[in-house]
């Protein structure tokens, strides 16, 4: 099969769909790859590595688009794009259709077969091309909490980690699940003190035993996150209840009892964010503050580690990614999980949910 890989075209997206790594699996594979000039140039890929991957660097995106089987890349396709795909052609990246009916229409119109990366599934019922950007996002919140404690940056003047002799930072994450936890995981490297809330017991019991005493976990209730709130000196907000938007769990009410200075961090902002005073931001202008807290609500947080999630997307998306190019649509025969990413095929929507929000609408 000949895989094209773009350039990324969305403002400030320096990811790219395969790295010279994932380009050699597809060439041992007996693929064809062709990546556009200076694709990955931004994040430490050259146009030599990819040649040496064995990869056919091209000027023109548009003649990825002409001639691709398959194209692979990061972000959801900009219009521009969109019109220069086609029937019979393979488009495998992430797409989040259900909130954006413009993609939905041109992708309909192209006829390609789009395969969601955020839609498809493992077999415990998890999204395994969404866990590695929750995991850099989780990982990410503790470095943005503790640079914006910082004085200069608004923050209260706390180290999380503390010193010898002076107590450490209080760190409360909200939501123990693919984020929380490795937010946690870096709170607790950093020497902070760190609470977890969840509503879901199995889960607590899951952490209580992976941190082995080293964080406290407690049962998400008002009360809790009006008490834990009051002595935090970091808040991430890491809920998530799949299909909906998220709760609005720290109100402007707890901020007003939270100690000055103190920095909340809402990764849920793509699904809303759960912090009442929380709206999105960008990696140019990543804070402001409300009621003297300093508020981080950036919506692509793993963007601002552009190699490390470049990477960590590629591990994840290399397995479907090969089943789809040494067996085609074929691949999603014999896996169900594949199957799953299936969103759009020769102008219809092939995903329940996508064709519930926009299938009347289109
Ligand atoms: P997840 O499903 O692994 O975890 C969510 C957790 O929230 C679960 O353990 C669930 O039990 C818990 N929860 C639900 N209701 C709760 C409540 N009332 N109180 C406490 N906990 C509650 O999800 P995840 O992968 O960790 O993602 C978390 C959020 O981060 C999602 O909204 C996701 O879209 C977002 N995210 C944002 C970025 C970004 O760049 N901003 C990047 C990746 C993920």
């Amino acid at each position: 099969m000949l895989i094209g890989v773009p350039k990324e075209i969305k403002n400030h997206e320096y990811r790219i769909g395969l790295t010279p790594a994932a380009v050699r699996e597809y060439v041992a594979h007996g693929h064809d790859v062709m990546v556009e000039n200076n694709g990955g140039a931004a994040i430490g890929f050259t146009n030599e590595d990819y040649e040496l991957a064995g990869a056919t660097i091209v000027s023109d995106p548009a003649e990825i688009f002409a001639k691709a089987d398959m194209i692979i890349k990061v972000k959801e396709p900009q219009p521009n794009e969109c019109m220069q795909l086609r029937e019979g052609q393979i488009l495998y990246t992430y797409l989040h259709l259900a909130p954006d009916p413009t993609q939905t229409e041109l992708l309909a119109k192209s006829g390609v077969t789009a395969i969601a990366y955020e839609t498809v599934t493992d077999r415990n019922g998890g999204l395994p091309l969404l866990a590695p950007m929750s995991e850099v996002a989780g990982r990410m919140s503790i470095q943005a909490g503790a640079h914006n404690l910082e004085k200069v940056n608004g923050g209260s003047g706390v180290l999380l980690g503390g010193v010898p002799g002076v107590e450490p930072g209080k760190v409360l994450v909200i939501g123990g699940g693919v984020v929380g936890t490795q937010a946690a995981k870096m709170a607790v490297g950093m020497g902070a003190e760190v609470t977890i809330l969840d509503r879901s017991l199995p889960r607590l019991r899951q952490l209580d035993d992976i941190f082995a005493g080293r964080v406290k976990t407690i049962y998400s209730t008002v009360d809790a996150i009006d008490h834990f709130s009051r002595q935090a000196d970091l808040v991430v907000g890491a809920v998530l209840i799949p299909g909906a938007a998220a709760p609005k769990l720290l109100t402007r009410d707890h901020l007003k009892n939270m100690k000055p200075g103190s920095v909340v961090v809402d990764v849920a902002i793509d699904q809303g964010g759960c912090f009442e005073t929380s709206k999105a931001t960008t990696h140019q202008e990543p804070t402001y503050i409300v009621d003297d807290i300093v508020h981080y609500c950036v919506a692509n947080m793993p963007g601002g580690v552009a190699r490390t999630s470049t990477i960590a997307l590629n591990n994840a998306t290399l397995p479907f990614g090969l089943a789809l190019a040494n067996h085609g649509l074929a691949a999603m025969e014999s896996n169900e999980h594949l199957r799953d990413g299936l969103n759009m095929h020769k102008g219809k929507i092939t995903y329940k949910a996508v064709h519930d929000d926009l299938g009347e609408k289109l």
